[in-house]
């Protein structure tokens, strides 16, 4: 038996246990466990965001973590647990694509600069405040999140893993490991401490360092790939990115490219990378390339109260023209603040703000904020719809959000994954 033999014949009979940083798709079956017990769930209005139409009296049964059936003429059986949202608008999860739940910037002591944060936090503390800030982003609607850098030493991955196990109650999370950057990431290091950026960002300025970056990521359980494109002089070129999709989706995986400045969302752009982070300083030809090339734009439009006055125009500017554009957009939010009275979860919604104020419709508003982002993300065959065979990630409003988008900023119900998470009154 040569090693090979070995390896698969350990693992056949059971010695050999791999490490399981990858997304588990199919739970450990009990062997003849009980069938689960049913809860059906009878929404008052049932919203389809893809299409914007809400049905009435309709009956959605969930069985362990599915969606078992959904429809107008459901029988509810026998035994079921009952859950009346007959006054409420039902519908999918929200989704935000782009958080950093392992980084909680705290005013006071770090004065606003994350870089601090990262020398003051240990990965393990972070693990935990991403467990913190999943809860809040759950409660407050949003059952899946890409979280996309800024973990530590893959602080992301730990708890990726923990809400997948069921140790921790959280979103699903599409994690990207460590963020991959040329020389300095996005920090201004001075020479006598140059390792200070360590382990918070893999520099990659050769195409050996791009590929030795990706896979090191995706060894540590990373989903999908985050360059920082423009955060130093030096930026990426075109080649280079397309380079690193290349190498990233011959992996399976997708990538996000951070940019900040027009250069380097053009360059993003015409690269092709799947989803464009901020997009601050697009312009509308920027806008129309990211549209030719199916590129996702994550526009992190920062608030009036989170960014300032000035700053909150130019992102709702950009967003107004990528709207006229039609470029596919997904919603992202990119808090890392603590800001007093706020959860991570009430601060991300919040968002919602900076659409309104650039004049978007309801509708889009919620497709970037549902069906895109399920898309860019990966998951719309697990999760995202409504519909038979798909996870049960379901969230009721007291209004139609279609009617009042603002609705979202308060829940009424969310289920994950088939667990209640939060009752409605
Ligand atoms: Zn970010």
């Amino acid at each position: 038996m040569n090693f090979r033999g070995v390896i698969l014949f350990a693992a056949a009979i059971g010695l050999l246990q791999f490490p399981v940083l990858g997304r588990q798709t199919k739970p450990a079956q009990a062997a003849q466990a009980a069938p689960e017990p049913i809860i059906a769930i009878k929404a008052g209005k049932l919203l389809n965001p893809e299409t914007g139409k809400a049905e009435a009296n309709q009956i959605i049964l969930v069985q362990g973590k599915l969606i078992k059936e959904i429809g107008g003429k459901v029988a509810i059986p026998a035994g079921a647990q009952v859950l009346d949202l007959s006054k409420y608008t039902v519908l999918p999860g929200l989704f935000d694509a782009h958080t950093h739940l392992c980084m909680t910037v705290l005013p006071d002591r770090d004065h606003g600069n994350y870089y601090f944060t990262t020398l003051l936090d240990t990965t393990a503390f972070r693990a935990v405040q991403g467990v913190s800030n999943g809860q809040a982003m759950l409660e407050s609607g949003f059952t899946s999140v890409r979280d996309i850098g800024n973990a530590g030493n893959y602080g992301d991955t730990a708890l990726r893993l923990g809400i997948e196990n069921g140790w921790v109650k959280g979103p699903t999370v599409v994690n990207s490991g460590i963020i991959i950057a040329p020389y300095g990431g996005q920090f201004h290091l001075q020479p006598e401490k140059k390792d200070l950026a360590t382990p918070e960002y893999l520099f990659a300025d050769s195409r050996d360092e791009m590929r030795k970056a990706i896979r090191q990521n995706i060894h540590y359980g990373a989903e999908f790939i985050k360059i920082v494109v423009d955060d130093q002089r030096y930026i990426y070129s075109v080649e280079d990115i397309r380079f690193m999709v290349a190498e990233a989706h011959a992996a399976g995986v997708k990538l996000a490219a951070h940019c900040w400045t027009h250069p380097g969302a053009h360059n993003a752009a015409e690269a092709g990378v799947d989803s464009i982070e901020h997009g601050f300083q697009m312009t509308d030809d920027d806008l129309l390339l990211a549209k030719k090339n199916n590129v996702t734009l994550v526009g992190t439009e920062f608030t009036e109260k989170l960014a300032g006055a000035e700053q909150h125009k130019i992102w709702v500017d950009r967003l107004r023209r990528a709207q006229k554009v039609g470029v596919n957009m997904a919603f992202g939010t990119d808090v890392i603040e603590a800001v007093g009275g706020e959860t991570r979860g009430t601060l991300s919604i919040s968002f919602i703000d900076s659409w309104v104020d650039a004049g978007v419709p309801a509708g889009d508003i919620l497709r970037a904020m549902t069906v895109n982002g399920a898309r860019l993300l990966g998951v719309d065959k697990e999760r995202g719809f409504l519909k038979a065979g798909l996870a049960a990630d379901i969230i009721a409003t007291a209004e139609n959000p279609e009617e009042n988008i603002q609705t979202l900023k308060k829940v009424s119900f969310v289920m994950k994954d088939g667990t209640i998470i939060k009752q409605a009154p």
